[in-house]
């Protein structure tokens, strides 16, 4: 990833919200969750892309408060699409600016594979520990976890924090298939399902990751996949 340019210099497009057509109702901001985190404020983030206060809302925290949720979408009565605002937004900071852990779990997913720079071995290592753990469970006795299986019907993608922190949740996941008889597989590379391109702005990168996983799911012979981010 070039460290000094922006997404948009590389090709992406500034947003397209109707920001225009904001009548300062405030129902977004009654909504937002983040409301109030350091004054932020979607009605005002909109006022000032309607006023044209472009490279203002660039070098804000504001934008970076913002989770994308789109909850302000679904009930904005104008349609304003404040979140594909807010990652338009991202896109236009130089992506060495981008807030730290976004920018280097991004920089690291590109170069390895995954945003925790896990190498391989640990990871399948954690994988195999996860499903020994599963196996000690009545009922699971049977449980193998399915790595790069050819012809499965399902790819799952693996969010970071499940082979992390929160490796609890993936047996919850593969519980699931195992209980329902699922033929399903995960993939030994290039298995994150988070994507920080997104978050970022950076379509560049979004479109490096999600062609990793259609690459897979190509060379795997599957055609359904789960991503659950
Ligand atoms: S809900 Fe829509 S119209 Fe109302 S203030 Fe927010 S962006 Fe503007
Ligand atoms: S998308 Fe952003 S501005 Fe809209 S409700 Fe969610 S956090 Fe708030």
């Amino acid at each position: 990833m070039t460290q000094n340019t922006t997404a948009a210099s590389a090709g992406a497009p500034a947003w397209e919200c109707d920001q225009d057509l904001c009548m300062t109702c405030g129902i977004c901001a009654s909504a937002c969750p983040v409301a109030g985190i350091d004054a932020y404020d979607p009605r005002r983030l909109v006022r000032m892309a309607a006023l044209g206060r472009t490279r203002e809302l660039v070098e804000a925290r504001w934008p970076w408060i913002c989770t994308m949720c789109g909850k302000c979408e679904q009930l904005c009565p104008m349609g304003v699409r404040i979140a594909d605002m807010v990652r338009g937004i991202r896109s236009l900071r130089e992506r060495d600016r981008v807030p730290g852990i976004l920018h280097k779990g991004l920089a690291a997913a590109l170069e390895t594979g995954n945003n925790l720079r896990l190498p391989k071995e640990d990871y399948l290592f954690i994988l195999e520990d996860v499903a020994g753990e599963i196996r000690e469970e009545p009922g699971f006795e049977g449980f193998q976890v399915q790595i790069d299986r050819k012809g499965a019907r399902i790819l799952t993608t693996i969010h970071n924090k499940l082979v992390n922190t929160h490796t609890e949740d993936l047996k919850h996941w593969w519980k699931i298939f195992h209980a329902a008889g699922e033929s399903w597989t995960v993939a030994s590379e290039n298995w994150e399902g988070t994507s920080w391109g997104y978050f970022t702005g950076d379509d560049a990168a979004m479109k490096v990751m999600a062609g990793r996983i259609l690459e897979q799911m190509e060379a795997l012979g599957i055609e359904t996949l789960l991503w659950p981010e």
